[in-house]
């Protein structure tokens, strides 16, 4: 869950930043024993494969590139699951679920751009993680240089595509560049030992992997509540934080805080906000817009996409993976994209 600060749109990064260490500072998080918990994770990942009943295996592989793809939302991935968090351990059996189900990481603008360009028999699946929470990405200093933590979800991910060469660094970081709570680009000063000079090197380094950056409203407003004004400075001030840490980047996706409409649903796609001391107008336009739930997502290759309503597999408590994947190895409108091998040709059941 979330602690957005209850002020108005118009408040300065200070005071935001004054707020979020009054409230981290009652946030504990445990800190595990990296060395066990990485012999864990090895443990489950064998146990995961061997386990796979050989009907998941063998599912049938013939081409359809008009099939569903999933769009993945995770939140938290702490010690263990819960709402709006995944435990290592599980988000480590997920990446290999996937893996082992023939799933293959794509890029959102592979997505929009209709680039999907997979080798034969293989399904696209995009990953979105959502809020900025230094679980998803903590850096720690070891012997003064600065690497990623091993026990986030972005050093579990990395480690698992350099045991697992066939994934690229590929998924989307939805983020809230003024949230509190150590929501704000992965954590502030003093949450989790995060430090302030960390954020944009973060955001920066994730857009530097081939990861994408998405728009997350600048503190998890509840769109549906403001005025159009308040909507597209929550929205341009969104894009201007991702810009201000990877200057030029064009942020094409946005995830609706809980799912929420502004009352003006153009707004979500685009608009405009000026800044009051510089006069600067700050434009936005994305080509993506997330909800949080509604299962697989159409192929771009299906008359009936919509990437302004996206829906999305959230993966969180009791939510699990396994079976959205097993429905989407059922025939039927469910049924998983499985490419043909060729991006120049659009493989039809
Ligand atoms: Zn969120």
């Amino acid at each position: 869950m979330l602690y957005p600060v209850p002020r108005t749109a118009a408040i300065p990064r200070i005071a935001l930043r004054a707020a979020a260490l009054a409230v981290g500072a009652i946030v504990l998080v445990t800190a595990p024993l990296l060395g066990v918990v990485r012999q864990k994770w090895a443990g489950s990942a064998n146990a995961q494969s061997a386990a796979k009943p050989a009907s998941t295996q063998a599912a049938s592989r013939l081409p359809n590139e008009l099939g569903r793809i999933p769009i993945l939302e995770w939140h938290q991935v702490v010690d263990a699951d819960g709402t709006y968090k995944v435990s290592r351990e599980r988000f480590k059996g997920e990446l290999a679920e996937l893996h082992a189900r023939g799933y293959v990481p794509i890029s959102l603008a592979q997505l929009l751009d209709k680039q999907i360009d997979l080798p034969s028999g293989k399904s696209p699946v995009l990953f979105t993680f959502d809020d900025a929470s230094p679980s998803q990405f903590r850096y720690i200093e070891r012997n003064g240089a600065l690497v990623v933590d091993p026990t986030s979800a972005v050093g579990i991910l990395l480690d698992f595509i350099k045991s697992h060469p066939d994934w690229k660094p590929r998924g989307l970081f939805c983020a809230l560049p003024a949230a509190a709570a150590g929501h704000a680009f992965f954590g502030e000063k003093g949450i989790d030992g995060q430090k302030s000079a960390w954020r944009f090197p973060k955001v920066k380094f994730l857009a530097e992997q081939g990861f994408e950056l998405c728009n997350h409203t600048l503190w998890h407003a509840k769109l549906n509540k403001y005025s159009d004004a308040v909507v597209q400075e929550q929205l341009a001030r969104g894009a201007m934080a991702i810009d201000s840490a990877v200057p030029g980047y064009r942020v094409r996706g946005l995830a609706l805080p809980y799912g929420l409409w502004p009352k003006n649903r153009g707004l979500a796609v685009s608009g405009a906000w000026t800044d009051p001391k510089s006069k600067r107008v700050v434009r936005y336009a994305h080509d993506a817009v997330f909800e949080v739930a509604g299962g697989p997502a159409r192929s771009p290759f299906d008359p009936q996409f919509n990437p302004r309503s996206l829906p999305r597999v959230p993966l969180q408590g009791g939510t699990k993976l396994t079976p959205t994947l097993d429905a989407m190895d059922k025939p039927g409108p469910m049924t998983r994209y499985i490419s043909d091998g060729n991006p120049k040709v659009v493989a039809r059941p």
